[in-house]
């Protein structure tokens, strides 16, 4: 290993090359790279991630050729400054800073003044006549090293200033004395020995090996590890340590350091935005140890400095295309710029910058569309925000999922009913639950937010809160609801109902009280980026939706059609519910039919709304699918009022309900089961559905119907439930003399399908895969039971990602592949598409473009994700197998 390269220094050896970030780390590389381009950078060099993970490997001993190597960077340094470390009479100082391939908090902090001795401070002040900058940075440099590099915890150190500061009734560190400085400094060394049982080590080269050792442990630090598992940070061999030579911002007040955006982080306009300090060192800006100065003052009070840093951030801009983030320090009036990165951004600046640097010809739409614009922003941009992002920690009632996104305030309720009431008289509530059943729809969709304290993302609360895109924190496991007292708590506050709270849904925040909002509002940046998005897709985007109001809503926002309209919450509404259960405690086909009938006009007038929105885009409607027990009523008080609204006794009521329990009824009587046994429920859905077409025909607007049989396993159950519709069809069409064009397909969410996927296809016209039945049949989790081990699983690494978020390529991802292409070896024109939840995530849709389905199906508010994702995916060139149409 004596040959190898461990140590490069900043500019020429790594000519800017971008792909060393790697080896590097993003700190490193970036400095280097701003070097080459002739940005005034502090000399310095970087240790490579490799010797970072030697010397971890090894047992702390460093690679051969690693010390001499340093020794080296060390004399180049000092020929660039023409300084000596340690040296007596002009000594040089160094930063020790840490930096992986990714920017990951956690990681250790860095050390300024390195270098320091008693012996250098007395050179320093001959040299600069400056004894309190000196006795400034050298207590400093005890402070950092002693904590980040011995573990003497920074506390200790800020107890002494701040005694000091009392002692001599000052306010800020600058206020203080070269002498009183030169007495901290004394005492600092009193903690530093105390804690560690040593001197303070004198010697430079010393204090720099215990450093860079310090960094290099840093890697697999307690926080670092978890970190890297939080944000699914793989792949990366350790930290580089860069070591350069220190630049003050607190020799006078000629003297600053900064941090700056290039363009505004929350709003992405274009002008310089952020703060700086004068006679100041380090992270003091964003430490608040004073009150920094906005950027703007620096023009005022050092314009040349200023002029100078604007320059530089149009070309970093220009070099990163993208916005960046800089920290700078000022030494007597010369600006160096210490760091660079791509900058963190709210959704809304996130879509004006990509806008903006097209429009600039700083960069491609590609580009844009691929780099600077996340699934996330997008995201953002599309739900009320709380005004101000941070929420103070006393407020925080509780954290849970992140189920839908978006912000809602509202007064508690526990019952949907009581939901629906309070709306109804312009109340805004938040419905609060242990968790939701469909018979809580109602309360659901009156209520501003959900909350519920047990379920998962895939939750009934959580599926349908994201597809009304209304805010729901869901399986919040800090709270304890208590239905009787109609109250909840986190073990400190009892909330009531009545009581204000504020949900954030982006977040999984449960908040004390009434905060303020503001609504989206799509720019019309957002407009001109969502017509670049649409001129790179080549897969249709449609949306899961039931009503005509979503549908509305998914069209606006760039659906291509409706990819599933489940009919059954269409039978929660109102008095339909009557008659759904009056059709379910049918004591024979003829009282069956006769309920159906009841419902037929409702469920025409459910279509023709839907279809009039819609005009002549596709719309898959999906036939009656969940169990019917799910209809009924669960609570006793409910039985007894249902009963007398059915005319039934309450007892045969509970005769029929405990008939109609399950074991397992997700495995149970549902999906197309219901339909093969009972097929009135087929045919009259049927006829609702193309009677409604053929009305709609009428008045000149072509209803595209694709009839969707769910929970087909067998071909044989989809050639019953064919013949069902067809034979309905031809019954309708001849009443009517009139015939409209339909399709007749399957949802594929049982594992068999996938398999027997060519027969079904002889049969059918589309295939649309429901993930979220599949996932939980592959891979045998029960959707609404996975929350009590999925968090288990997914902290300790047994599963890498939810899947019943994103979907499992591997496994569920490779039946989804089969089906497609068994289908379409069995029907070459088969239509292919997903409508699971996986249907509005960015990983799981470019797998669906990279298998060439013909569209994902997702909940209004994920459509514009969903065409992000796609346009990504076609930029990036992910091949498509199967042509598109
Ligand atoms: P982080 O990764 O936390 O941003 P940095 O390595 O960027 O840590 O260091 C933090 C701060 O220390 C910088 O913002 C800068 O103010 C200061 N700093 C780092 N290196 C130098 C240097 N060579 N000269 C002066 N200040 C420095
Ligand atoms: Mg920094
Ligand atoms: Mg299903």
């Amino acid at each position: 290993m004596a040959d190898l390269k461990h140590v490069y220094r900043f500019g020429k050896e790594t000519d800017g090359n971008r792909s060393m970030r790697e080896l590097l780390g993003g700190k490193g590389a970036n400095l280097a790279e701003m070097c080459s381009i002739g940005i005034p950078v502090p000399p310095g060099f970087t240790i490579s991630t490799q010797a970072c993970k030697h010397t971890i490997d090894n047992d702390m001993e460093w690679p051969e050729g690693l010390r001499e190597q340093v020794n080296e960077g060390v004399f180049h340094v000092e020929g660039e400054m023409n300084k000596k470390l340690g040296d007596k009479e002009d000594p040089l100082l160094l930063s020790v800073r840490s930096g992986a391939a990714v920017s990951m908090p956690g990681m250790m902090d860095t050390i300024l003044n390195l270098g320091m001795n008693d012996k250098v401070a007395e050179a320093l002040i001959r040299k600069t006549g400056n004894e309190r900058f000196v006795f400034d940075s050298y207590r400093r440099f005890i402070d950092m090293f002693g904590d980040v590099v011995m573990g003497v915890s920074h506390e200790y150190f800020e107890e002494a200033i701040t005694s000091l500061k009392e002692q001599s009734g000052v306010q800020n560190d600058t206020d203080l004395t070269a002498s009183q400085l030169s007495e901290l400094t004394d005492k600092y060394k009193a903690i530093y020995r105390k804690h560690t049982g040593h001197m303070f080590p004198e010697d430079p080269m010393e204090q720099l090996e215990l450093a860079i050792n310090a960094v290099f442990k840093s890697w697999n630090s307690g926080r670092a590890i978890k970190y890297r598992e939080i944000s699914g940070i793989k792949g990366l061999i350790g930290t580089g340590v860069n070591v350069q030579a220190m630049v003050f911002g607190n020799m006078s007040s000629e003297c600053a350091t900064g941090v700056c955006f290039t363009r505004n982080p929350s709003t992405g306009e274009r002008e310089l935005y952020g703060e700086y300090l004068v006679n100041a060192q380090g992270e003091d800006v964003v430490a608040g140890i004073r009150t920094p100065e906005p950027i703007s003052s620096m023009k005022k009070r050092i314009p040349a400095v200023y002029d100078e840093l604007l320059s530089y951030t149009h070309k970093l801009e220009d070099h990163y295309k993208n916005m960046q983030d800089i920290e700078f320090t000022v030494q007597e009036g010369k600006l160096f710029i210490l760091q660079t990165r791509n900058g963190k951004r709210t959704g809304a600046a996130a879509v004006r910058i990509a806008v903006d640097l097209v429009q600039e010809n700083i960069v491609s739409k590609e580009e844009a569309i691929a780099e600077l614009v996340e699934a996330e922003h997008i995201d953002q941009l599309l739900h009320p925000q709380f005004e101000n992002g941070d929420v103070k920690e006393k407020d925080l009632i509780g954290k849970g999922l992140p189920a839908s996104p978006g912000a809602a305030v509202g007064k508690v309720v526990f019952d949907s009913k009581r939901a629906e009431e309070l709306a109804e008289q312009g109340e805004m509530v938040i419905l609060v639950r242990i968790e939701t059943s469909p018979e809580d729809v109602g309360g659901m969709s009156s209520a501003e937010g959900i909350l519920t304290s047990r379920g998962g993302m895939t939750s009934h609360a959580a599926v349908v809160a994201r597809g009304w895109g209304k805010p729901c924190v869901a399986g919040c496991g800090d709270i304890v609801i208590n239905y009787r007292e109609h109250s909840f708590t986190n073990g400190d506050l009892i909330i009531k109902e009545g009581d204000w709270i504020s949900i954030d849904g982006t977040r999984g925040f449960v908040i004390k009280g009434q905060k303020n909002m503001i609504p989206p509002k799509l720019s019309d940046e957002y407009e001109i980026f969502m017509r670049w998005v649409g001129e790179f897709e080549s897969m249709q985007v449609r949306a899961n939706a039931e009503t005509p109001e979503d549908a509305e809503m998914a069209r606006g926002l760039g659906a291509t059609g409706i990819g599933l309209a489940r009919t059954e919450h269409m039978f929660f509404k109102d008095d339909r519910v009557t008659a759904m259960r009056r059709m379910i405690i049918a004591e024979d086909e003829k009282e069956r039919r006769e309920a159906l009938m009841e419902l037929l006009p409702y469920q025409k007038e459910d279509f023709i709304g839907i279809f009039r929105t819609m005009e002549d885009l596709p719309v898959t409607v999906r036939l009656l699918d969940p169990p019917l027990h799910e209809f009924l009523p669960s609570e006793d008080e409910e039985v007894e009022r249902v009963a007398q609204e059915l005319g039934v006794t309450e007892k045969l009521l509970r005769i029929k309900i405990e008939a109609l329990k399950e074991f397992n009824p997700m495995l149970g009587h549902r999906g197309c089961r219901l339909g093969v046994t009972y097929p009135e429920i087929t045919e009259m859905q049927t006829r609702a559905i193309l009677e409604a077409a053929l009305e709609l025909k009428a008045e000149g607007i072509n209803a595209k119907p694709e009839i969707m049989i769910p929970l087909v396993g067998s071909v044989n159950e989809f050639v019953n439930q064919r013949a069902v519709v067809e034979r309905t069809a031809e019954k309708v069409f001849s009443e009517h003399k009139d015939s409209i064009d339909f399709l007749i397909g399957t949802m594929i969410e049982v594992p068999r399908a996938a398999l027997v996927a060519n027969e079904i296809a002889r049969e059918a016209d589309f295939f649309s895969f429901g993930t979220n039945d599949l996932t939980q049949m592959t891979l045998g989790y029960s959707r609404d039971d996975a929350t009590k081990f999925i968090p288990y699983y997914l902290d300790n690494g047994i599963l890498g990602e939810d899947p019943f978020q994103t979907l499992d390529q591997q496994g569920v991802g490779q039946l989804v592949q089969m089906g497609t292409e068994l289908g379409r070896a069995g029907n070459p024109k088969l239509k292919v598409g997903i409508c699971g939840e996986h249907g509005g995530d960015p990983a799981s849709i470019e797998f669906c473009f990279k298998l060439g389905l013909n569209y994902v199906s997702c909940s209004p508010y994920r459509v514009p994700i969903a065409h992000l994702s796609i346009a990504k995916a076609a930029i990036k060139g992910v091949k498509t197998s199967v042509n598109q149409n």
